[in-house]
């Protein structure tokens, strides 16, 4: 649409336009509102002044000038007058000239420009004209023969409008008309030019202007006085209003000077700063009653404080006693499971000995009687010394590589001979999907299957019991189940809620009519759970029982080459040999021998140190391929050394070679101990041949090789050692304890115990260099008793103990197990802090042992 395009084209100028105004309106009161109040007011004060002093000036000069005006013209009217009068008779008759010379006197009056007298029929009898100053504004007509007359009208509009009070600039006129009886016959017209009334009146301006100008300079200067009274204070309270917000002091006050609007507004300010003033002291107040109470509330927690740390410190020692008390308890426990187990063996090959003795009838039977006794009391050793571990927190898986079809396979074959006798089919099912190679500790997972599988067995009188193992794919890789189901005698639902108790058993006729201790379900559990699995029962009283149990094991894709190697050289009835170089730290001669002898048998390189001193400088050389390092030692024990290599290897690079540590001491916490001195494996003494191949192959598979010949080793699937032989002993004082017991008192077979020559045989290999071991035993033993006997001398207990544990470690090597047994009382007595009880009489018991010893270790 055109039009509206034009309107719309055309709307933008306009507001342009309106926008600039207001934007210059809007910056000149932005810059008003900016200035100061005392600006403000002295330019409000001089711009009202100016205002009304120019109305008032206005008004004046205004009425000034209409009045010189009409003075002016009252002038004229009478001086019209005059001339009238004076002319009336000129007029009578027409006589110009005579009228004319009136006129000419009105050259005394220069500001008269024009006079006329006019006759009534409106032409003029004669005119004065101002000399130089032309007619103005009237309206002559020149008529024929040279008359001039005036037009009336005009003329008359002329004079009206000279009368008006706005003609300020016009000509003045006055105006007589000249009567004759009564009768007018003409009339005096006389023009002013304003001049004399301007000039007057221009004076009279300057004088109003300079009047006005003093007046607003007063004003101005009265203003700057006056203003005092409103801006003062209003600027003092601003100047308060500054300093206590500068300087946060709401202690300051604005001066009132009068009761007028500002000192209210002072007034309601100070009272504003001291109601703030006021909340300032009540939250000071309040502060430091806050600060008043935490520090109450510090003092009284750091008094908590400090009775927390001490009942921590009280609560540390009572632990430290509890763990030292827990730590004496278990290494009672494994002190007393050794010192039993050890005589324990004696009896049962003894037994053994004596039922292969051929004895016949009752003697048989006792004998039998005493072989079963012995074993069920070993095996409630055993389980009471895992019991009491768990119990501690002590046991501790020891995961290794392991063919879990051959250990499922072994532990059937254990129960095959005892089910077939009690005519109890046994059965093994492997899920096809079941994994062969597992890394997890195949001893306490057999352990469980033993446990169970005897119950099974044991509770069961006809039918069948059946191992089924299967992974238990739905919780994920390593998970699996091991299922033992019987036909057996079953379990009352009652009883089923706590047969997993300690001690507890079905019902106590079971136990009469089968024995046991009520422990094997509760540590069958307890491993369970320590393989992250659980076990649990299904059961029916008088058809049978279902235990189960699931564990998680780590899942090996292929054999491991050092699985693969043991099977193929330990279950294939080869000897192991080694193409390898070993060191070995030890400080005894005769383990050093011992140890010499094994390792040779297993085809090593072998060299010996006596400390660990030099067992460092000679793993710097570089030779060899692993070493097996004594824990106690003089100059620098095992563990000393041990980490002395590590830092050495660590600081200079190179691969890791393999330590294992030989120690004498049973207790539990010794492993432990050298795996954290950075030590590999662990090996107690005394140690047989086929051990050392294990640990050989374990960490040196590579340098394994095939040989001619095997060492006597345990047996491969039970564990079980070959009885110790007896050997005749002689009529002689029986040694005695310390406590004055007899050594015998240990065992009822206390020579068997005086050497353990069988055991020290099947140790080393062969029986040949057994003589010579015997007799390097005695060299260094009496050496040893010398420094032993000297160091309880001096009371050197640091010493006893050393020398106690290197006749120990020689003892345990050489299977002296009387001297072994005292060494080892000895070395604890030597560690007791406060009394260090009967040293003198331990040490005649020990040479007692030793003369025994050396009796019964005499070449027959
Ligand atoms: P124990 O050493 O006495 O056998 P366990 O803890 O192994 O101790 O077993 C506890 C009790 O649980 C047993 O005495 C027996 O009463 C019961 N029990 C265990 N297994 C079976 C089973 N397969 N059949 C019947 N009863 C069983």
């Amino acid at each position: 649409m055109p039009t509206n395009e034009l309107r719309i084209s055309k709307l933008p100028g306009r507001r342009t336009l309106r926008c600039a105004l207001g934007t210059m309106g809007n910056s000149m009161i932005n810059r008003l509102r900016d200035l100061s109040i005392r600006r403000k007011l002295i330019a409000m004060l001089l711009f009202t002044n100016a205002v009304v002093l120019a109305l008032v000036s206005a008004a004046f000069v205004v009425n000034e000038a209409n009045r010189f005006r009409s003075e002016m013209q009252t002038e004229l009217t009478a001086l019209a007058e005059i001339i009238g009068n004076n002319s009336s008779a000129a007029v009578a008759f027409n006589d110009r000239q005579a009228a004319g010379e009136t006129l000419a006197a009105l050259r005394a009056k220069p500001y008269i420009r024009t006079a006329l007298i006019v006759m009534q029929d409106d032409t003029v009898l004669v005119r004065y004209l101002a000399p130089g100053r032309p007619a103005h504004q009237l309206p002559f007509t020149v008529t024929a023969g040279n008359r001039v007359s005036i037009d009336p009208g005009r003329f008359r509009a002329t004079l009206e409008h000279s009368r008006s009070p706005l003609a300020i600039g016009e000509d003045i006129y006055g105006v007589y008309r000249i009567l004759l009886d009564g009768q007018q016959i003409g009339t005096v017209v006389l023009q002013s030019d304003p001049r004399e009334f301007t000039d007057r009146l221009a004076r009279f301006f300057l004088l109003v202007a300079g009047v006005m100008l003093s007046a607003l300079l007063l004003v101005y200067f009265l203003a700057t006085r006056l203003q005092r009274l409103i801006s003062a204070p209003i600027t003092h309270l601003a100047q308060v209003i500054k300093a206590v917000s500068a300087e946060k002091n709401y202690s300051m006050r604005a001066q009132k000077e009068g009761n007028d609007e500002l000192g209210t507004l002072i007034e309601g300010f100070n009272e504003m700063l001291v109601q703030i003033q006021r909340r300032d002291q009540q939250l000071e107040a309040q502060r430091q009653e806050l600060e008043g109470e935490v520090q109450r509330r510090t003092a009284q927690l750091s008094a908590a404080n400090r009775e927390l740390n001490q009942t921590v410190a009280e609560l540390l020692v009572s632990k430290e006693a509890a763990e030292a008390a827990s730590l004496a308890k278990s290494q009672f426990l494994a002190n007393m499971s050794h010192e039993i187990r050890t005589p324990m063996n004696g009896v049962l090959g003894m037994t053994r000995v004596l039922m292969e003795s051929g004895l016949a009838g009752e003697q048989r039977r006792f004998a039998e009687a005493v072989w079963n006794s012995g074993e069920s009391l070993l095996s409630i050793i055993n389980d009471i010394l895992d019991f009491s571990k768990i119990e501690a927190g002590r046991m501790e898986l020891e995961p290794a590589p392991f063919d879990l079809h051959d250990m499922l396979g072994g532990v059937l074959e254990m129960f095959a001979a005892v089910a077939q006798r009690k005519g109890v089919d046994i059965s093994l099912r492997i899920d096809p999907d079941l994994p062969r190679y597992v890394v997890g500790d195949p001893v306490r997972l057999r352990q469980i299957l033993v446990n169970l599988l005897g119950n099974a067995v044991k509770f069961t009188s006809r039918g069948e019991v059946r191992l089924t193992v299967l992974p238990l794919v739905e919780q994920g890789e390593g998970w699996l189940k091991f299922e033992v189901a019987d036909t057996g005698i079953g379990i009352r639902p009652e009883a089923q809620a706590h047969i997993f108790e300690s001690f507890s058993q079905a019902d106590y006729s079971t136990t009469r009519t089968f024995g046991g201790t009520g422990l094997g379900l509760a540590i069958s559990r307890q491993l369970a759970q320590l393989m992250e699995g659980e076990l649990g029962l299904a059961s029916e009283y008088g058809v049978g029982s279902t235990f189960w149990f699931s564990v998680r094991l780590e899942v090996l894709a292929e054999a491991p080459e050092c699985l693969a190697q043991q099977s193929v050289l330990l279950e294939g009835g080869e000897k192991p040999c080694f193409d390898a170089c070993i060191l070995v730290a030890e400080d005894n001669p005769v383990n050093q021998d011992v140890v010499r002898h094994m390792l040779g048998q297993l085809a090593c390189r072998v060299d010996i140190v006596a400390n660990g001193e030099l067992a460092v400088a000679a793993s710097g050389e570089g030779k060899y391929h692993l070493i097996f390092m004594d824990c106690q030692m003089p100059h620098m024990d095992g563990y000393a050394a041990t980490r002395a290599i590590r830092a050495r290897e660590e600081s200079e690079g190179g691969g890791r070679l393999p330590v294992v540590a030989l120690t004498a001491n049973a207790l539990s916490g010794d492993r432990e101990l050298c795996l954290a001195a950075g030590m590999d494996d662990y090996l107690s003494k005394p140690f047989d041949c086929r051990q050392l191949a294990e640990v050989l192959l374990r960490w040196i598979p590579e340098r394994a090789t095939s040989c001619p010949e095997g060492c006597t080793a345990t047996d491969p699937v039970t564990g079980a050692v070959q009885p110790a032989r007896p050997v005749d002993a002689p009529e002689q004082d029986e040694p005695q304890h310390a406590g004055g017991r007899p050594l015998k008192g240990e065992s009822p077979e206390g020579e068997v115990l005086v050497f353990d020559r069988e055991g020290l045989v099947r140790r080393v290999g062969d029986a040949e260099f057994v003589e010579m071991f015997v007799e390097k035993y005695l060299e260094s033993t009496d050496k040893l008793m010398t420094l032993l006997r000297h160091a309880i001398e001096v009371e050197d207990y640091a010493e006893v103990r050393l020398q106690a544990h290197s006749i120990k470690g020689a003892a345990a090597s050489i299977g002296a197990e009387v001297m072994r047994a005292v060494s080892f009382r000895m070395e604890q007595a030597a560690q007791l802090e406060q009394e260090r009880p009967g040293l003198p009489e331990l040490f005649e018991a020990l040479e007692r042992a030793l003369a025994e010893f050396r009796r019964v270790a005499a070449p027959v």
